[in-house]
Parts: C-alpha cells; structure tokens; sequence
C-alpha cells in the first residue's frame, strides 16, 4: 500500500472521531467502516498472538506534516485496546517512489509520550530530541515509523506522578529514587501493544531506535525481532545531564 492508496475517510470521519471519544455504538461503526486490508504481511491472528477481541486498528488517514520547513505526507494509524485504557498511534513513512517496501525491515521508533518534553520542549528530559531525531530516520527512509504512546508518559506512571516525581528531583533525588521515594515503579511501561501494532503493520522485523536494552528485550518477548539497534544520543544540557547520567548508569542505557 502507498500513500496515494490509503482508502478516502471524508464521510467516516465523524464517526471515527467519536469512536475515538468511546462511544460504543460507534466504535461497532467504525470498526467495520475501517475493517480494511494493512499493508505488508498482517499476522492477526489469534496463532500469532495478536488479540483481535482485545486490540483494533481503528482509523487511517495521511496526515501532513511540517518538519524542518518542508511539508511531509505520513500515514496515520490509530490503534486502541478494546478496554480503550490504551490508545496508541503509529505513524510511517513511505517513499512514494521507492518500489513495493513490504519486504523491507522498517527503522523503527516506539516512543513514549511525554507532554513536557515532545510539546513543550521541557529540558528536563531528552524526549523532543529523541522525537525529532526519530521523525528525521524515518522520514530520510524509505521506510520509517513511530509507534506512538501516550500512555507511556512519564515511563509509564502519568503526568502527575512524574511531575511528583520532579519535584522529588528537586529535592535532590535522582529520577529512580524520586519514582521510588513516591511509591511509584522505576519502569511501569509494558511494551505488548507497540508489538501488536508493529506486527499489525506487517513489520515483524525490525531495526530499532533505541538506547535501552529492555525496550529491544521486551519488544522481542512479544515477538518482535529486533535485527538492529541504532542509539539515538542527544546532546545532554545542564537540565538534563543528570537524568541521562542516571539513565546510563541505573536503568542500563547505551548512553
Ligand atoms: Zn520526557
């Protein structure tokens, strides 16, 4: 599939929109309105561990982009379990005029949501430059993409925890004692959906973004393999250099 093919989604919009806000009925709509074909080799089935009770890919659209000054056409995909808890989006790339990528192996970047870093460009944390060193591969690729998860904010605790957790920082903790010190886990993401979606998408080999070796390790617990890893260094600023201090030297990052 190609951009151009991606299937038009004008009179379906509405219904998505809501499907997204849960409402019911309209999840039962739009999950047959967007009940199409993904690309590449999609594996959903219950054999291969994908969950169609529990996990949809429910909405599709391109969506452009500015990036660096220039327009970029990217494939949107939306995806939810069915408790819709999580929501997820996966966005890819495709060069228009590569030939049929299907076989290729994707670089590929699952990141964690963050508000404070990805749209406020908080220094705290190295999350926007990791994201636009991600949007960078994959758009200079001629087969890129971002799994997308809000719901790993703060590695997964929320955004009040992990502001808590800030002003622990604060105090003088280092960001695994301020998660600690608030009776919250180091690492609470779970990278099963990431998986589904990657596989959903026909990709079950990847090449990775990534400086942390548990994110390769649980990618390929749920049956992702990972064929290469590309660190993803950022310059550290006198905000953040603790916290990627800390990254390396206690949640073993290749940093
Ligand atoms: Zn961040």
């Amino acid at each position: 599939m190609t951009n151009m093919s991606l299937p038009s989604l004008t009179e379906e919009k509405s219904e998505a929109a809501s499907f997204i806000n849960g409402a019911v009925q309209a999840r039962q709509r739009a999950a047959a309105v967007f009940s199409v074909p993904a690309a590449g080799n999609k594996s959903q089935t219950a054999d291969e561990g994908v969950d169609t009770e529990m996990f949809r890919d429910i909405a599709r659209t391109t969506l452009p982009i500015e990036f660096r000054g220039e327009e970029v056409k990217l494939e949107a995909h939306a995806y939810e379990d069915d408790t819709v808890s999580y929501q997820a989006m996966a966005l890819v790339h495709r060069d228009a005029n590569a030939s049929e990528t299907t076989d290729a192996v994707p670089i590929v970047r699952v990141h964690s949501g963050c508000v404070t870093g990805d749209i406020f460009h908080s220094l705290r944390c190295d999350c926007y430059a990791q994201l636009q060193l991600a949007l960078e591969a994959i758009i200079e690729s001629p087969l890129g993409i971002i799994v997308y998860l809000p719901h790993h904010e703060g590695r997964g605790i929320g955004l009040v925890n992990k502001i808590k957790a800030y002003a622990e920082q604060d105090r003088g903790l280092d960001t695994v004692d301020a998660n600690l010190s608030i009776g919250a886990p180091i690492d609470a993401r779970d990278y099963e959906l990431p998986a589904k979606i990657l596989k959903d998408l026909g990709y079950e080999k990847i090449r990775l973004m990534t400086n942390n070796p548990l994110k390769v390790e649980a990618l390929e617990r749920h049956g992702i393999q990972v064929m290469d890893k590309c660190r993803t260094v950022t310059e550290p600023s006198e905000h953040n250099k603790r916290y990627l201090d800390t990254k390396r030297d206690r949640m073993s990052h290749s940093l």
